[in-house]
């Protein structure tokens, strides 16, 4: 991928974007083309809010390539409020994460990529600072 290809899919990447159910209303993420509720056609985008809670979280010694250098980190299945699970990274965190953090998503460098160390951002989640 090149540099300007990059920066045109950031839109996307800065946004959890999903489908709806045109059928039976289900959220779902990451985008599968099909409703797992009721097994039809959902091609519908759909934003999500980004907010949810930490569901399970595991701690993370032994990176995956390109993950080296934040170890140790923590990985979580996070619940959206719209209800689907999430696999992210947290950050910003204070400490021990909890089940049932409030958290939100932010964008974060993810890995720098292949030889010309092209930057990869994305989501990862953080406590929410303002806990509703
Ligand atoms: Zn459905």
């Amino acid at each position: 991928m090149n540099i300007s290809q990059h920066w045109r899919l950031n839109d996307q990447r800065y946004q959890l974007v999903g489908e709806q159910c045109p059928h039976c209303s289900t959220r779902i993420f990451p985008p599968r083309d099909a409703c797992p509720e009721c097994a039809r056609p959902a091609q519908d985008l759909f934003t999500f809010a980004g907010t949810g809670a930490v569901y399970s979280f595991t701690r993370v010694l032994d990176a995956p390539e390109g993950f080296e250098d934040q170890t140790p980190y923590y990985l979580a299945l996070v619940q959206l409020d719209e209800g689907p699970l999430v696999t992210a990274q947290l950050t910003d965190l204070d400490g021990e994460p909890g089940i049932g953090d409030r958290v939100e998503m932010v964008t974060r460098k993810l890995r720098t990529d292949g030889p010309q160390g092209i930057i990869v951002y994305g989501y990862k989640f953080r406590p929410m600072l303002r806990p509703d």
